[in-house]
């Protein structure tokens, strides 16, 4: 093990979580540690009977002390070691390969035992990203291990805004730069379903596209045909193109970011040889949504499929109880805008906000809009997030009728 190490002992319900595979410890799990440690130093922890418990990445910079990398007997945090967890990885996701799909979280961090990381494909593309400095590193290790099992054209590092100032400081890392491979000069071409997209993995959101919705978006294109839709907190037109590709008449693709709608255009151009989604009228609005659903039901728009994606509104624990009145008011403002029998399909990346506590918020919504909803269907995320831990469960999708 070529990380210095810090030797740590657990309280005992630290040890009963590690058991049950739970991949992050706080700093109250901690009874001692041998030495103050710096960001990416091993965790070595012991049990109460001083037997080895698990190998972990050591962070006194996070509330999220250590994240677990590896359970039982000891061996050596490297190249091999990330390779393994690569490849494992790797197989789960195989099915994708057969659905024209070549967007895909290859790596969704603590639930394919590699916390804190994720790793996305664009095509021949590869973007890291990193959401703890602790990886810094071993930053060599993992990328030899991407180039021995992926061998991508390129590689694109990103990094969660919590961390850029020590990457930078540490590593003279910054959000966005090329690893390895040629220059972007141009969005990425990438394929979902056998639908066509471009994103910018260097600049956009996330990683440059939002691949958990996946199978979200594939469900709405199945429920579209012959309706309007109105696909709201839109970004660069995922769930829009699946619904045209469905056959939706009508598809409004609404997001306060300027840069995504010109995104969403240049999708639905790239898509164009597909008759229904040229046949499609779409039209793009660049608002906040909450005034825009306002505006368009006093223009008194119907649209039989209203889409609500919005971006997490509780990124903490104090934050859920405004979160909860944000969904409700979203649901009122799109119960206002659905047809009799219109379809809601509404989203939260919450982690803190469970899809009963969304289900709650969205029929109160309902009842202050006068509309009664029948939820028929709660999904998640697409096959290739696995959740292996309860605070990895982030997404939940709720799926409405509306009563006549
Ligand atoms: N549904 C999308 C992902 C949505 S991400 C997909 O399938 O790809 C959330 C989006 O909400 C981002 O594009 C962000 O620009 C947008 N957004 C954030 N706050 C907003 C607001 N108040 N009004 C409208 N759009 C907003």
């Amino acid at each position: 093990m070529s990380a210095p190490t810090v030797t740590v002992r657990l309280t005992h319900s630290a040890e009963r979580l590690v058991r049950m595979e739970h991949p992050w410890l706080y700093a109250e799990s901690i009874r001692s540690a041998s030495r103050e440690g710096d960001a990416g130093d091993l965790a070595v922890m012991f049990d109460h009977k001083q037997k080895l418990l698990a190998l972990g990445l050591w962070d006194p910079d996070s509330p999220i002390r250590i994240r677990v990398l590896h359970r039982g007997k000891p061996r050596p945090i490297d190249r091999t070691f990330f390779a393994e967890r690569l490849r494992d990885a790797l197989a789960i996701r195989a099915p994708l390969e057969a659905q024209a799909t070549t967007g895909i979280r290859v790596v969704n961090g603590d639930s394919d035992g590699l916390p804190g990381l994720v790793l996305d494909r664009y095509a021949s593309t590869l973007v890291l990203k990193l959401y703890t400095a602790a990886w810094l590193p071993h930053l060599p290790e993992v990328r030899a291990a991407i180039d021995g099992v992926l061998a991508p054209e390129r590689l694109v590092l990103r990094l969660a805004r919590a961390i850029e100032r020590a990457c930078e400081q540490r590593a003279g890392l910054s959000d966005g730069a090329l690893l390895a491979g040629p220059a972007l000069d141009a969005p990425l071409d990438f394929r979902e379903n056998g639908l066509r997209f471009r994103c910018d993995p260097v600049r956009g959101q996330k990683t440059g596209f939002f691949l958990d919705q996946r199978e979200n978006r594939a469900r709405v294109g199945e429920l579209a045909r012959g309706k309007r839709v109105l696909n709201a907190f839109s970004y660069t037109g995922g769930f829009s193109l699946y619904a045209a590709r469905g056959g939706a008449t009508d598809v409004v693709s609404l997001d306060s970011s300027r840069a995504a709608l010109d995104e969403a255009r240049e999708n639905f151009a790239l898509n164009a040889d597909v008759p229904e989604i040229a046949r499609a009228n779409h039209t793009c609005v660049c608002d906040d949504a909450f005034s825009a659903l306002a505006r368009l039901e006093r223009e008194k728009q119907r649209f039989e499929l209203v889409v609500l994606d919005p971006p997490a509104f509780a990124k903490s624990r104090d934050e859920v109880g405004s979160a909860l009145s944000a969904y409700a008011k979203l649901a009122e403002l799109g119960c206002g805008l659905l047809a009799p029998e219109g379809l809601l399909v509404m989203a939260s990346c919450s982690a803190r906000i469970d899809a009963d506590a969304l289900a709650g918020a969205i029929h109160k919504g309902a009842a202050r809009a006068g509309r009664k909803l029948d939820e028929w269907q709660r999904s998640a995320h697409a096959l290739d997030h696995p959740v292996r831990f309860p605070e990895g469960a982030y997404l939940k999708c709720l799926w409405l009728r509306a009563a006549g």
